[in-house]
């Protein structure tokens, strides 16, 4: 565990501070608008716009890159959202899947008791000693399958993917000629009914999830435990985060799940100080226990190499993709000055970064249009690529430092005599003069 301080620094304003200009860079530049905005929006639900939707993706792409693409003992899934009752019995999920709700009797605002600072102040309205007794409020959002409303219609939207790989354990060990040691990987949305969202798109209840379950022989369990906490730490670091930014937190005994014989969370440290990133789970054999025993379906494994039959446990890296998207933006924010001037960039992880390249003819003029489109026709196919006309290239630099974009490349005047063309790198700012003809490899070399 790592001695950093409890809070990014005790500059409260100067971390509220980063966490609005974050939120502001956001709308202004086109990552993440609130939902329904125009109606007013809508209870803490969030759009990702065009830069946005490219950042998030390149988020799951590069943990589905490490995950399944770049291993054998990995496959992939994508389940259902809609779900039905007996899924969430089996999973312990109706009687478990619960936060503590207090109501405040003097403002009728409503808390989640867990999060609360005090859990005798109303944070809303001050007030001292008012809240009711806390009810077990549960999170999953229900909803009604067919045309009729009735009990045999009820559905749940999955608060978590994992359900998906325990209920086809046996469909995907059938297909895939896997066996434990290996993993079932899903990307996808899931719904929870949060009682207080809040810190943007770090707590909200329609999010995304990167989810694993690794089945494992029993004994074998506490070794991929720890194995998958070193993993799973080192691809933040490896993606960009600072690793003083990072620390694994075991949970305390009372913190675990009654199955759960070792929990570890991957916490970043966001402006309002050490929060929860992905949990690692050493969860026993208890979900596929519980979902055999519910369907009355054999969910084990035979391995014919001992001749023994058992139940495989499971390590849960579990993490959310909207949550480490802001975690990405919140660790890659610099503003600094530049020869006089303030400039704000984003040092973002080249595979994370919502473009590559951006392709900037140096003027408007017929002359370099053509070119430049030329160029972007060359690289487009191989890596997402802003392509921007507008504005002198000065301020294009500074929209493309905003949005993280690690190299910028330039046609000028010069380009129809040299037939090459200039690369500004990000962070250096650095200029380099690259031949057209070697522009694909050049970029290959570095962006891989
Ligand atoms: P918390 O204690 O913050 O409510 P949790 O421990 O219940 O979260 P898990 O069930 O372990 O979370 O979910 C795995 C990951 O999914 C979390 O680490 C987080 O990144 C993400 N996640 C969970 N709930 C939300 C949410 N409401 N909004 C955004 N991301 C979420």
């Amino acid at each position: 565990m790592s001695d950093a301080p409890e809070t990014a620094t005790d500059d409260s304003d100067a971390t509220a501070d980063l966490f609005d200009k974050i939120v502001n860079l956001c709308k202004r530049r086109g990552f993440v608008f609130p939902s329904a905005e125009i109606y007013g929006g809508f209870r803490s639900t969030y759009d990702y716009g065009p830069v946005g939707v490219n950042m998030l993706r390149n988020v799951k792409d590069a943990w589905w890159r490490s995950m399944v693409q770049m291993r054998t003992d990995v496959v992939g899934l994508d389940a259902a959202i809609l779900s039905p009752p007996q899924v969430w019995e089996a999973s312990g999920h109706f009687a478990n899947f619960t936060d503590p709700l207090v109501d405040c009797r003097n403002c009728g605002a409503r808390h989640r008791l867990d999060k609360l600072d005090d859990p005798d102040v109303c944070p809303t309205c001050d007030a001292k000693g008012q809240f009711t007794e806390p009810r077990q409020f549960n999170l999953m959002f229900k909803t009604h399958a067919g045309p009729v409303e009735d009990a045999g219609a009820v559905a749940y939207l999955r608060p978590e993917t994992a359900q998906g790989m325990f209920t086809n354990f046996v469909n995907v060990l059938n297909t895939s000629r896997k066996k434990p040691p290996f993993g079932i990987a899903q990307v996808g949305k899931s719904f929870r009914n949060e009682i207080t969202p809040q810190n943007f798109v770090f707590r909200t209840r329609e999010f995304e999830q990167m989810e694993m379950e690794y089945f494992v022989p029993p004994d074998e369990a506490d070794a991929w435990y720890r194995y998958w906490c070193d993993e799973r730490l080192a691809w933040y670091v490896e993606h960009g985060i600072p690793a003083e930014m990072l620390r694994l937190r075991p949970h305390d005994a009372d913190e675990l799940s009654h199955y759960s014989s070792g929990t570890s969370d991957v916490e970043f440290l966001f402006p309002w100080g050490w929060d929860e990133l992905e949990g690692i789970a050493n969860r026993g054999a208890y979900d596929l226990t519980q979902h055999a025993a519910h369907s009355g379906e054999k969910l084990d494994y035979f391995d014919q190499a001992t001749n023994t039959r058992y139940t495989p446990h499971v390590i849960e890296p579990a993490a959310g993709a909207t949550r480490t998207m802001m975690a990405f933006l919140m660790a890659a924010y610099a503003e600094e000055e530049v020869r006089g001037e303030q400039r704000t960039v984003l040092r973002l992880h080249h595979r994370i970064a919502p473009f590559q390249i951006a392709v900037l003819p140096l003027s408007k003029k017929d002359t370099l249009v053509p070119p430049a489109q030329a160029v972007l026709a060359q690289l487009q196919p191989h890596f997402m690529c802003d392509y921007d006309e507008t504005q002198a290239i000065g301020r294009r630099y500074r929209r493309q430092d905003e949005l993280g974009t690690p190299y910028c490349v330039t046609i000028d005047f010069e380009s129809l005599e040299d037939q090459a063309v200039t690369v500004r790198e990000r962070d250096s700012m650095e200029q380099e003069r690259v031949a057209i003809a070697d522009l694909l490899g050049w970029f290959r070399e570095r962006l891989d």
